[in-house]
């Protein structure tokens, strides 16, 4: 299965990266995750691509498209490999088809109501990590406070509302080539991401069996929750 997974903030791409990693024993690859390891390590790359990084600006393609082809060169993407954050750009896209093909692109369609729903009743402990949110489950029993420690819960300030309506809005106007790239060459899944997980992700499931871009056997028995 070599897809690449395409979501706004808010749309819920890791909690469906997550599924098929761990279900089918799929690499789920993100190059926001690359980059901020390399420089939590303070490597060569890390070095190089802090700047762009810590300000939020793109990565140039060439350093990109080096680190993905490197990655997927990988022997644990031999039966496929979930690319999130990658292509950003029609340089990227276009690079990524030389590099390998792409059987398709899932794209999680959330709203922007949604999104924001989403994202600004997430809260974080600051003490554990656990992740709440204050409309949707795993709620916190108590207002504002984490189950486990107590801790007053944080909001992060890239979740307050008019910073995830900039984040949204940021999103569909890089994605959109890429988006038109993948729906002209026939090779975009279209999902509608406002819907919960556990409705939309066994028909997903089932279209990428039934299309053959997923046939590796199961790997662990995972349940939706
Ligand atoms: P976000 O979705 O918040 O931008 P990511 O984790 O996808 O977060 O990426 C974090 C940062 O890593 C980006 O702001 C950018 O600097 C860099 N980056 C990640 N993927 C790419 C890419 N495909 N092209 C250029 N830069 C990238």
């Amino acid at each position: 299965m070599r897809v690449v997974l395409i979501g706004a903030p808010g749309a819920g791409k890791g909690v469906y990266a997550q599924y098929f990693e761990e279900k089918y024993c799929i690499p789920h690859i993100s190059t926001g995750d690359i980059f901020r390891e390399e420089i939590a390590k303070g490597t060569e790359l890390g070095l190089r691509v802090k700047q762009y990084v810590e300000s939020g600006r793109l990565v140039p393609d060439e350093i990109v498209i080096e680190v993905v082809k490197k990655r997927l060169q990988q022997p644990d993407t031999e039966q496929g490999f979930i690319l999130d954050g990658f292509p950003r750009t029609i340089n990227q896209t276009r690079a990524l088809d030389d590099i390998v093909a792409i059987d398709r692109a899932i794209y999680l369609n959330v709203s922007e109501e949604v999104a924001v729903k989403r994202l600004s009743g997430r809260r974080v402990c600051p003490l554990c990590g656990r992740v709440y949110n204050i409309y949707y489950e795993p709620k916190p029993r108590v207002d504002e406070k984490c189950d486990y420690d107590g801790a007053q819960l944080i909001h992060r300030p890239d979740d307050k509302p008019e910073v995830v309506r900039e984040r949204y809005r940021v999103f569909h106007e890089t994605f959109k080539p890429v988006i038109e790239y993948y729906r002209s060459s026939r090779r975009l899944i279209e999902v509608n991401a406002d819907r919960p997980l556990r409705e939309v992700l066994p028909v997903l499931e089932k279209v990428l069996i039934e299309t053959g871009v997923l046939r590796v056997p199961l790997c662990r028995d995972v349940k939706i929750e």
